[in-house]
C-alpha cells in the first residue's frame, strides 16, 4: 500500500500561508492529501487595519497576536488544512531567534508529521523580509537535522524516529506574475537597516515547478479575506473583479530546491511529481 502523501509549508507570518500558497494548499487537500502549516510568529509588530503599532486604536502586540491567531485558525479553515502549528516567535525578530531552540522544534514537526514535501520562502525572503528570509534558512537545516539519526530530541519529540523529506521547494513567481500582482496589488517593498528591498521576479527558466489552481482561487482568495486586520493591505485586491483574481491565485509557481525522487529539466505541475503510487515517505 502506498504511504499517504503530505505537505508541510513552513512559514514566518499569519497571512503567510494564504497569500504564498493558498491555492496549492487548497488543491492538496482537495486531492486527499494531508497538510500542515507551520507559522513561526503570530505577526504582532504588524499594523492593525492600516493603524501603526502605538498609534490610537492598535490593541497592542500581544492584542494583535491574538486578533491574527484567530484569523490564521480561519484561513487554516478555508483552506482545509489539517494541522497548524504555531511556534510563538517574536514577530519581525525571527533572525534573532536562537537556532539550537528553533531547529529541533522545526525537525520535531517533521519528524512526528512525516511530510514528503516541504514548501517555503525562497531565500530572498520574497521581498527581503528578514522573517521570510530566516524561516527559509530554519526550514533547510531543520529538514537536514530531522534526517540525521545522530540528531536527538528531547521529551516527548525522542520517541519520533529520523526522517527525510522527499522534495523541498521554494515559493517563486516568475517575473511577469509578480509584475502583475504588483499592479493589482501594491509594490511589495521593506525599508531593513536603511536600504529598501524589493522582490525580484523570478526568469521564467528558473521556475521548476507551476501547479494549476483555477479550480482553487476562489478558496484561496477567501483564506487572504480572513486576515481583516490586515485589510488596508489588500483593498486594492477587494475591488479587483473575478477574472483578475483568477489571474493572480490560478498558478502558484515554485523553485525545487533539492529532489530525492526526480529532477531535471520538464517543467512540473505538481509538487509531488515521482512521488505518487509509490512507497515514498520512508
Ligand atoms: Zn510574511
Amino acid at each position: 500500500m502506498s504511504t499517504p502523501l503530505r505537505l508541510m509549508a513552513i512559514l514566518a507570518h499569519p497571512d503567510d500561508e494564504s497569500m504564498g500558497l493558498g491555492g496549492a494548499l487548497a488543491r492538496c487537500h482537495d486531492e486527499g492529501i494531508h497538510t500542515s502549516v507551520v507559522t513561526a510568529t503570530l505577526g504582532q509588530a504588524g499594523r492593525y487595519r492600516g493603524i501603526r503599532p502605538g498609534e490610537p486604536g492598535h490593541p497592542g502586540a500581544d492584542g494583535l497576536g491574538e486578533i491574527r491567531r484567530k484569523e490564521l485558525d480561519a484561513a487554516v479553515k478555508v483552506l482545509g488544512v489539517d494541522e497548524l502549528i504555531v511556534l510563538g516567535y517574536v514577530d519581525q525578530k525571527l533572525d534573532q531567534a536562537d537556532a539550537r531552540e528553533i531547529l529541533p522544534r522545526l525537525a520535531a514537526a517533521i519528524r512526528r508529521i512525516r511530510p514528503q514535501v516541504v514548501v517555503t520562502f525562497a531565500p530572498d525572503g520574497a521581498y527581503g523580509h528578514p522573517d521570510h528570509i530566516a524561516i527559509s534558512q530554519f526550514a533547510g537545516a531543520a529538514i537536514v537535522s530531522a534526517a540525521d539519526p545522530a540528531v536527538k530530541l528531547a521529551g516527548a519529540d525522542a520517541e519520533h524516529s529520523p526522517h527525510a523529506v522527499d522534495k523541498f521547494y521554494y515559493m517563486a513567481w516568475n517575473e511577469v506574475d509578480k509584475d502583475a500582482f504588483e499592479k493589482a496589488f501594491r509594490r511589495m517593498a521593506a525599508m531593513v537597516d536603511g536600504v529598501e528591498r524589493s522582490p525580484r521576479g523570478w526568469p521564467a527558466w528558473q521556475i521548476t515547478t507551476v501547479v494549476d489552481t483555477r479550480a482553487q482561487w476562489d478558496t484561496a482568495w477567501k483564506s487572504v479575506e480572513c486576515h481583516e486586520s490586515q485589510i488596508t493591505a489588500y483593498e486594492a485586491l477587494a475591488k479587483l473583479p473575478p477574472e483578475a483574481h483568477e489571474a493572480l491565485w490560478g498558478k502558484q509557481s515554485f523553485y525545487r530546491a533539492f529532489s530525492r525522487v526526480n529532477a531535471g529539466r520538464s517543467l512540473e505541475t505538481d509538487l509531488f511529481e515521482g512521488l505518487r503510487g509509490t512507497s515514498a515517505g520512508r
